[in-house]
């Protein structure tokens, strides 16, 4: 086989990616990035499963636990999103344009 394949123009969005990363392995820029895509939680965090507002945020643990007695009352930001399952969140497809 010949030379390895040229990674040339990919230099900069590799850049680019890695500084992303950067930026979101602090988990407070994550919370926010991702607080800003949801909406629906603009006028307060709503309980996925039961759609109550009753709910505390656990900061240690950035964590949302729901006042209503149901499973799983303790969400995450990712709850509902692509992200939830996702042992690697921050993906070029979740990363703002530009
Ligand atoms: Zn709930």
């Amino acid at each position: 086989m010949g030379s390895a394949p040229c990674a040339g123009g990919k230099i900069s969005a590799i850049i680019t990616l890695q500084e992303a990363v950067l930026f979101y392995a602090d988990p407070d820029n994550c919370l926010d990035f991702l607080m800003a895509r949801r909406p629906e939680w603009k006028d307060g965090v709503v309980c996925p499963t039961r759609g109550s507002k009753n709910v505390a945020f656990l900061k240690s643990r950035r964590l949302w636990h729901c006042k209503t007695r149901h499973p799983k009352a303790q969400f995450s930001i990712k709850v509902g999103t692509i992200f939830e399952d996702s042992p690697i969140v921050w993906t070029s497809g979740s990363l703002p344009s530009g």
